[in-house]
């Protein structure tokens, strides 16, 4: 998979990235399809062994233009996952409350207990991203947050924490599509937000921010994988290939237990 993992330190230029690329499954969907039954599977098992090894904490940061399916990942992806020990983190538009205090705050709060996964559905990347684009601080203040975010992964990185983090890459024209079926059919209607259109309008300026992102925080201990996410299926396919091939890495094992099975009878 380390076709798509950004090395630390190398410049992103996103229109080199082919968001239709499917080169680990040129066969197609329906083995695409399949292999991702088999990953489900394997994620299933390495979940429960994480939570019965209670030693590591996992972080699974997504970040995306909008329809770039966020959800979905998340949704196709931890299928048949245990939701004990698996937790989404939302993040929207800062409370009065969160904006009382620096970005990192809501953050932390929301990071990963020992044995369980944390999936971010957005993340502390809005406070260089959104906020960038729109100028809600000035670029004195955003400019400096590479740097502190570089930091804070590290300190969840010391402390235990693997992180993986995941820019799901759409163009323009799938953007369209996804947005003109979400008016098109009345069960996707509600996903419609009026205001994804004045975003849409600032894809340059999005790419730009998310090329910094990708250039400036992709680091050994918290790196960025680009995802090919124009077709749904290869999406789902790669981001869980990548976190399970990652918990094995891990090496994990069930823990030892105190006492003898075989000397103990149960009446
Ligand atoms: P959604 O994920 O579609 O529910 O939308 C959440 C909205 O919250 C998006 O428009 C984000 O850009 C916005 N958002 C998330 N974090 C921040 C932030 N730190 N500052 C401003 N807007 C944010
Ligand atoms: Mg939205």
């Amino acid at each position: 998979m380390k076709e798509y993992l950004i090395k630390s330190g190398s410049e992103v230029d996103l229109s080199k990235w082919d968001p239709d690329d499917k080169r680990l499954c040129p066969e197609g969907k329906i083995e695409g399809l399949k292999s991702l039954l088999e990953i489900n599977h394997d994620l299933e098992m390495l979940q429960e062994l994480l939570y019965a090894e209670n030693k590591h904490r996992v972080l699974i940061i997504l970040q995306a233009m909008d329809t770039a399916g966020k959800d979905g990942t998340i949704r196709h992806v931890f299928d048949g996952v245990n939701p004990q020990g698996v937790r989404v983190a939302s993040f929207k538009q800062p409370t009065a409350e969160e904006l009382a205090h620096d970005y990192l705050w809501r953050v932390h709060k929301q990071t990963p207990g020992t044995g369980q996964i944390t999936i971010f559905n957005r993340s502390h990347y809005e406070d260089v991203l959104v906020v960038r684009v729109h100028s809600l601080v000035p670029k004195e203040v955003w400019s400096r947050r590479y740097e502190h975010i570089n930091n804070f992964e590290r300190l969840l990185a010391d402390e235990g924490t693997t992180i993986l983090k995941f820019y799901l890459h759409i163009d323009a024209d799938e953007q369209k599509e996804r947005l003109q079926s979400r008016l098109d059919e009345p069960d996707k209607r509600w996903k419609f937000d009026p205001g994804d259109l004045k975003e849409r309008a600032l894809w340059p300026k999005y790419i730009k921010a998310y090329e910094d992102v990708l250039s400036k925080t992709s680091t050994p201990w918290a790196p960025w994988y680009i995802i090919p996410a124009n077709r749904k299926w290869y999406r789902n396919l790669l981001v869980g290939k990548i976190i399970v091939e990652t918990l094995k890495g891990l090496n994990m094992s069930y823990p030892e237990v105190s006492f003898d099975p075989a000397k103990i009878t149960i009446e």
